[in-house]
C-alpha cells in the first residue's frame, strides 16, 4: 500500500478535497484535505527591504504597479522561496530601482497585522550613485530628509522605517524596532 503520510513535501498527496475544520490538537480553522488529512496551512507573508541611503539621500521609488501606483516607498518586497531576507533586500534594491546595496543591520521588524504581514528592513548604503527605475517604478530618486515626499509615500510602514533610520542614523548599534506606538 502506498504511502499516505499527509506531511509528505508539504503538499498534498491526492487531488485535494478541502473542507474548513479544525485538526485534532490544533485551536483554529485550517484548509484540511477530507480524502488525505493534509492540512494547508496559510502564514504570514514576509517583506524585505532596506533605507538605503549615500551622501545622507535616501534612495525612493515611485511604484509604478498597484497598489498606490504613483506613490513613493523604500525599496522592497515579497521575499522568494529559497533566498534569505539579505539576498531578498538586495534583490528588491535591483529590481526597483537597480541600486546595488551594502546592507548594515536590521533596522526594524513591522508586523502588518491585518495583512499577515511581516516587514523586515534594513539600514544599508548604496554602493554607488547609479539608480535607474527598474520595471515596478516610475521613477526614483535620492531625496535629502527635508526633500522626502511625506504626503506621497504609498505605506505607513516606508513613514516608519525613515523615521526610525532618523533617529538611529549617528548611532552605531541600536536595538531593531518594531511597529510604533500609534500617535494621534
Ligand atoms: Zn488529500
Amino acid at each position: 500500500m502506498e504511502s499516505k503520510d499527509p506531511s509528505a513535501n508539504g503538499k498534498s498527496v491526492c487531488e485535494p478535497d478541502f473542507e474548513e475544520k479544525i485538526p485534532p490538537g490544533d485551536d483554529r480553522l485550517r484548509s484540511v484535505c477530507a480524502k488525505c488529512g493534509f492540512v494547508d496551512y496559510q502564514n504570514p507573508k514576509i517583506v524585505v527591504g532596506s533605507v538605503a541611503v549615500r551622501d545622507d539621500k535616501i534612495l525612493l521609488c515611485r511604484r509604478a504597479i498597484a497598489p498606490r501606483r504613483g506613490f513613493w516607498t523604500l525599496p522592497a518586497g515579497y521575499m522568494e522561496l529559497g533566498e534569505s531576507v539579505e539576498t531578498g533586500a538586495m534583490r528588491e534594491a535591483w529590481e526597483e530601482a537597480r541600486a546595488r546595496l551594502t546592507l548594515d543591520r536590521i533596522l526594524a521588524v513591522y508586523s502588518i497585522e491585518h495583512l499577515s504581514q511581516v516587514q523586515i528592513m534594513f539600514r544599508a548604503h548604496l554602493d554607488n550613485a547609479d539608480i535607474e527605475a527598474g520595471p515596478e517604478s516610475l521613477e526614483v530618486g535620492l531625496f535629502a530628509w527635508a526633500e522626502i515626499p511625506w504626503a506621497e509615500l504609498a505605506f505607513p510602514t516606508v513613514n516608519w522605517a525613515l523615521r526610525h533610520w532618523y533617529d538611529t542614523r549617528e548611532e552605531a548599534d541600536f536595538v531593531p524596532f518594531s511597529n510604533p506606538i500609534e500617535r494621534v
